[in-house]
């Protein structure tokens, strides 16, 4: 078992590159005129009528196949299965669009008041889905996915262009205008600078625009191929020629992710939570009570919303996303800071799906779901940002006992329940706040992963074990990171080993 701890590949060769080639999303929220957002919608509801078209052929052809084989026809004989690929559903599409997607009263196929790139934008997702679907169904890709679903009126509206009139309108001075095919010349509700200077001067290139409507808003993502240059590193601490990749720099931070406090880094510092979001939170409950007390849908006695439920809904939603916002601008505000900072990041890799589905009354509430949510969010852009600056990143193993360690002399706790905030050592007497703790557990490993030592994870926790029986072995991600795994067979039974001895044991 050599998976424990993470590295991401590759950071050796930033501090003599330039500048490295990325795809960045820029997003600009649209203030289009009604027309304009008519024909928004319309592409949007094309979009997701292509997707529902395409999977449902695809559903049908494979409940055929399924019914014929439960009579015992031989598989040489069954209907022929349909190809799910975009490129070969797109080609179906076009041969049956005039059939398919027609006004049954007039008679007139309406599919050409849609761009042509609604539709295939539609069919792409359809195949991604399905791709990803029979990846994780094969064992290809982690975790388990069930069929895709259809896309229904309260999916997020949503649509790409991949060709044709898209960019920016840098003419006429004022930068807050972009194009999108057949949709026009709209307007934006912010500059668009930051990426204008990039296109003009020629470091970045647009490659395609996805408008989706969000929170009351249309917005615009450019996903923009360009160039990030690389770090500027001390030549002190670059170490070349490391064994792992890691960049060997004499500054780390372990970052806990906190529920009281958005998080914790090793070296003491507590990041709090942003500042509103104690009140966006009254607001929400204050929005979810009204709504409580309104005639809500039921589907069993086919009760039809009331418009003011609607509309109390209507401002949930506004209030989600702006608690969406706040939190995301927050995070990467802080995610940037630790990367510029600090040579070497350690972040954990828990499995934030099933923390989430158990536990007492410690694991519940608004607080517990936005740490879950951060938590992912944190380690997503930890991943790529140092990815682009080139500097180190650590992924502690999600069985890393980090809250449970010693980080005086590594005794490891056989319990420490959530409530306990401070962490009380019974071999040393060393006293520490419980995330602080954590956070200096998380950056040690950044050691233990430069000295090569195979394995940071201990694996002593036999709770969380026989929790997940299902755990599929390490994969290497195409960008060259490992996923997390834990040891099958020499996981123990809680007892507290010192941690030195453990690495010893794995390293065997
Ligand atoms: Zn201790």
């Amino acid at each position: 078992m050599a998976t424990g701890v993470i590295v991401a590949a590759d950071t050796d060769s930033a501090a003599t590159e330039p500048g490295r080639s990325v795809i960045r999303a820029f997003v600009y929220v649209l203030d289009p005129t009604p027309d304009q957002a008519t024909m928004l919608r319309s592409h949007c509801g094309a979009q997701r009528y292509a997707y529902n078209w395409a999977l449902d052929q695809v559903q049908a052809n494979l409940d055929q196949r399924t019914a014929e084989r439960s009579y015992d026809i031989p598989d040489s004989e069954l209907t022929p299965s349909l190809s799910w690929s975009a490129y070969s559903l797109r080609k179906h599409w076009n041969t049956v669009k005039n059939a398919v997607a027609v006004n049954r009263e007039t008679g007139v196929p309406w599919w050409p008041e849609n761009s042509k790139e609604s539709y295939s934008s539609g069919i792409a997702n359809c195949a991604a889905a399905l791709s990803n679907w029979n990846a994780a169904r094969t064992g290809k890709r982690q975790g388990t996915m069930g069929f895709p679903r259809f896309g229904n009126k309260q999916a997020v509206l949503s649509c790409r262009f991949t060709t044709g009139a898209l960019g920016l309108v840098t003419g006429g001075g004022d930068r807050r205008h972009v194009q999108l095919p057949r949709i026009g010349v709209v307007k934006t509700a912010e500059s668009t600078r930051k990426l204008a200077r990039k296109t003009t001067a020629g470091t970045a290139r647009i490659r395609s625009a996805t408008v989706s409507f969000r929170g009351g808003r249309w917005q615009v993502s450019f996903s923009v191929e360009t160039t990030i240059p690389a770090r500027a590193l001390h030549p002190e601490t670059v170490v070349t020629g490391s064994a792992t990749g890691l960049r060997r720099g004499n500054s780390v931070v372990g970052v806990d992710v906190g529920v009281k406090h958005l998080a914790v880094l090793s070296t003491g510092e507590m990041i709090e939570n942003p500042k509103h979001a104690r009140r966006q939170a009254k607001a929400l409950r204050r929005l979810q009570r009204q709504a409580s007390r309104r005639t809500g849908p039921d589907r069993r006695t086919n009760q039809e919303p009331s418009k003011r439920w609607l509309r109390t809904q209507g401002r949930v939603r506004q209030v989600h996303t702006r608690i969406g916002n706040t939190r995301r601008d927050y995070l990467h505000k802080l995610t940037t800071r630790l990367v510029e900072e600090f040579d070497t990041v350690v972040v954990e890799n828990l499995n934030v799906a099933g923390m989430t589905r158990s536990g007492g009354v410690d694991k519940k509430g608004l607080n517990r779901a936005l740490h879950d949510a951060a938590f992912g969010e944190i380690r997503r852009q930890v991943t790529y940002k140092t990815g682009w600056a080139g500097t180190g990143l650590v992924v502690a193993d999600r069985w890393f006992p980090s809250s449970k360690t010693c980080s005086n002399c590594s005794v490891v706790k056989a319990k420490l329940p959530l409530k306990v905030r401070v962490f009380t050592c019974d071999a040393c007497g060393f006293r520490s706040d419980r995330d602080h703790n954590a956070a200096l557990n998380l950056a040690a490993l950044a050691a233990v992963a430069t000295g090569g030592a195979s394995s940071a994870s201990c694996g002593r926790d036999g709770k969380e074990a026989r929790r997940k029986p299902n755990v599929r072995p390490a994969v290497v991600r195409a960008d060259g990171i490992a996923a997390g795994t834990p040891p099958g067979g020499e996981r123990g039974r809680g007892n507290p080993v010192a941690h030195d001895e453990c690495i010893k044991q794995h390293s065997k």
